[in-house]
């Protein structure tokens, strides 16, 4: 079973919209949505949810008033200035750091789990998915990538799939290196404007730091054929293979209003152009 992840260096550049046509072009395989942030490929391919699954991450103190002596001891430990003057916690505050539990002599207060978010095994049309949805202004995005990705790649493992295809997060930050881990390909999805080309690089540096294939697809190549040019000369000097160029096409945004990956939508140039990456990645993953 082969890894492929689709990142790019930031929000936007049609990555989301990309990973949904491969997942309509591949055979067998297993789809993994690690955007947990701002997730969306659920979109694109309707998974029906067939487990939810709780993502608790970190813990919050508690403290059971009845015990409670009111010896203000957990005030002068608690450097996050978390609990309030009635002996509640503010859980926004508080770090989870546990002084105040060990230093409670009654113990008053225990740590709690903290519900970060929830997880989903899904079908799709077009295979299983693994998908979340982080809890607002949850932290620890990385972790939840990271088990998105195991469960996703044990489904893929156990149901015998020919390829797990990642839809990464954005950035370059610790959901995106998350979400690198024991890849065989990382494909770049990246746009002509100078932020696409600057985001694009620090992209493949982090890629190239983790040893991992790398190559580029050119979202809406002709908006700037110069930026074009461009990034083809940067990605020749580094020898990372541009798979292909895909052209700004009103076909792309009339299905997504449809919610339907681009090559059931239309056989219009920009699916024949895709079909064509996907047989490049197959023949380049198959190389290594
Ligand atoms: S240390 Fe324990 S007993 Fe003392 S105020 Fe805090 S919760 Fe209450
Ligand atoms: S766990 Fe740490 S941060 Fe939270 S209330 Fe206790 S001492 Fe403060």
């Amino acid at each position: 079973m082969k890894q492929i992840v689709v990142i790019s260096g930031k929000g936007g550049t049609g990555k989301t919209v990309i990973t949904a046509a491969f997942a309509a072009l591949a055979k067998n395989a297993c789809f993994a949505d690690c955007d947990v942030d701002a997730a969306d490929l659920h979109l694109l391919l309707n998974p029906k949810i067939k487990q939810k699954h709780d993502f608790k991450s970190g813990k919050t103190a508690k403290i059971d008033i009845d015990l409670c002596r009111r010896c203000n001891r957990c005030f002068g430990v608690c450097r996050f200035e978390a609990i309030k003057e009635d002996f509640t916690i503010d859980s926004i505050n508080c770090e989870g750091c546990g002084i105040c539990a060990y230093i409670c002599p009654v113990k008053a207060i225990t740590m709690q789990d903290n519900l970060s978010g929830e997880w989903f095994i899904s079908e799709t049309k077009y295979g299983p998915m693994v998908h979340a949805k982080l809890g607002i202004a949850e932290e620890n995005s990385g972790k939840l990538v990271t088990l998105v990705k195991k469960q996703s790649k044990k489904i893929a493992e156990d149901f015998q799939k020919d390829y797990l295809i990642v839809d990464g997060p954005p950035g370059i930050g610790c959901p995106v290196i998350a979400s690198l881990a024991n890849v065989d390909i990382a494909l770049i999805v990246t746009e002509p404007t100078y932020s696409g080309m600057h985001d694009m690089q620090r992209v493949i540096d982090l890629a190239n730091h983790f040893g991992i294939k790398t190559k580029v697809i050119i979202n809406k190549y002709d908006i700037n054929l110069k930026n074009t040019k461009e990034i083809i000369k940067k990605c020749e000097l580094q020898a990372v293979g541009v798979l292909g160029q895909l052209p700004f096409t009103k076909e792309v945004s009339q299905s997504l209003l449809k919610n339907m990956p681009i090559p059931e939508f239309t056989q219009h140039q920009i699916t024949r152009e895709i079909s064509k990456i996907w047989k490049k990645i197959q023949i380049s993953i198959h190389r290594q």
